[in-house]
């Protein structure tokens, strides 16, 4: 034997897959190698010149065998998955890829059966993770997201399209029907950090922001993703996320900051708001370089109308006066309830003598108000003390002090009036 003949049969004998030649014409084994034999727990004798077909478990008869022939030689390389049985009656699944060639005028198929035990012992626990981890992210969310980066297709599952009100298959599976739903002001933010995360710029992709339901509603949403996978090149190329319902939450929380930063009788933001906001104007016209201006009023002998009239008349009171100078304001200017009767409103942009005629016309509106319906009162009246930044101040307590004696002196020169810092 030439050395490389050796070689070859030295490789056939020590391949770890088990190696069958088989006759095409009567499906009998020719030859095979030890982990052939191995694998079916048979000693040579027994398995060569035997039907390849008795090692199968499915099949069964030669008229089966010339449609598997008619398939080898129809193809280069024929795979099919099978169960091998051992000698002691154990079953194993096998991939048999075959191939077949012809050798000193004589045709032959060649059959490598490779144990695929452990690889579909993988596949299912695969399986069974996936099946984990799909439970964990249904039921820690109230919905789940898949978005594909190469085609903009993104699954949605029922659980989230049934949150936002459709069908299984109401929802179009593209990003935009996602994008198109996020609410005006949230868009920008909600992208921004979603790139940021693709960008590698931030560990997740985490928002809370409002999402219209397909009446048109909004729902709030904390949505929270990750990149999963990435391209040939290292570029992201999906991302997987799940969205949660936090609308009641949001309405709490919402209502709970709307009862810390406003007053309950009138509506109006109140003293501890006006302090941030106040010091926030400053800073913000300071660095624009444009006058900041401050409007303080009180009633006047407010205590006379609660005194005759009683206390909930008064609130009444201090309820539609709120209202009607709210009217008169710009939505830009900020209105607080200082203290009991006392009120700021907080003019930004304004030079003084906008401010000056914005009180003056202030103080002639509350005047002519029509008090009837809703008090046994002719007349109300307010004062009002004005102070503007830079004039007269260029931080919070001087502008404060300032307004407050424009305001004493408006009491003590006569009341219903309007005075300036001075
Ligand atoms: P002046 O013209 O000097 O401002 O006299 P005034 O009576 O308006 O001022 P004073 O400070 O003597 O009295 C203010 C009154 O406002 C006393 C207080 O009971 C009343 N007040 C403060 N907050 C409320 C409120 O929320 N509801 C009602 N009804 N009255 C209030
Ligand atoms: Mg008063
Ligand atoms: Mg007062």
């Amino acid at each position: 034997m030439s050395s490389s003949v050796q070689i070859c049969a030295a490789i056939f004998a020590s391949l770890p897959d088990a190696v069958f030649l088989i006759d095409p014409e009567t499906s009998f084994i020719l030859d095979c190698n030890e982990a052939a034999l191995k694998q079916v727990g048979m000693p040579r004798e027994e398995v060569l010149n035997h039907s390849v077909l008795t090692l199968q478990k499915d099949v069964v008869g030669i008229d089966q065998w010339a449609s598997i022939a008619q398939a080898i030689w129809a193809s280069d390389g024929f795979v099919f998955i099978g169960q091998h049985r051992h000698a002691s009656g154990a079953e194993m699944p096998v991939e048999i890829n075959t191939s077949h060639f012809v050798h000193d005028g004589k045709a032959y198929f060649l059959s490598i059966a490779r144990n695929i035990n452990q690889r579909l012992a993988l596949e299912q626990d695969l399986s069974n993770r996936d099946a984990q981890l799909r439970f964990a992210l249904t039921e820690g969310s109230d919905g789940i997201w898949d978005w594909n980066l190469r085609t903009d297709e993104v699954f949605f599952s029922p659980q989230l399209a049934r949150m936002m009100g459709y069908g299984p298959h109401e929802m179009k599976p593209t990003l935009a029907t996602w994008t198109d739903n996020i609410h005006p002001d949230d868009n920008q933010r909600v992208h921004s950090v979603l790139q940021a995360h693709i960008a590698g710029l931030r560990e997740r992709y985490d928002a809370q922001y409002r999402l219209r339901n397909r009446n048109g509603h909004y729902l709030w949403v904390h949505d929270r993703g990750r990149v999963c996978e990435h391209d040939a090149q290292g570029r992201p190329s999906r991302v997987v996320g799940m969205v949660n319902n936090i609308t009641d939450e949001k309405a709490r929380e919402l209502a709970l900051l709307k009862i810390a930063s406003h007053d309950a009788l009138t509506g109006l933001l109140n003293r501890r708001e006006c302090d941030t906001v106040l010091e926030r104007q400053i800073q913000l016209c300071r660095r624009l370089q444009v006058p900041l201006g401050l409007c303080f009023f009180d009633l006047d002998h407010f205590k006379q109308i609660n005194d005759t009239l009683g206390h909930a008349v008064g609130d009444r009171v201090l309820q539609h006066l709120c209202r009607v100078i709210e009217g008169e304001i710009r939505n830009t200017d900020y209105f607080f309830r200082w203290g009991g009767e006392e009120f700021l409103i907080l003019c930004t942009d304004t030079p003084l003598a906008d401010l000056l005629a914005l009180a003056e016309k202030l103080r002639r509106r509350v005047e002519l108000i029509d008090w009837s319906g809703i008090a046994l009162i002719d007349r109300v009246t307010c004062c009002f003390g004005i102070a503007g930044m830079p004039a007269h101040g260029v931080d919070a307590s001087s502008l404060f002090i300032a307004a407050d004696a424009a305001l004493y002196a408006a009491k003590a020169n006569g009341r219903n009036r309007v005075e300036m810092a001075s």
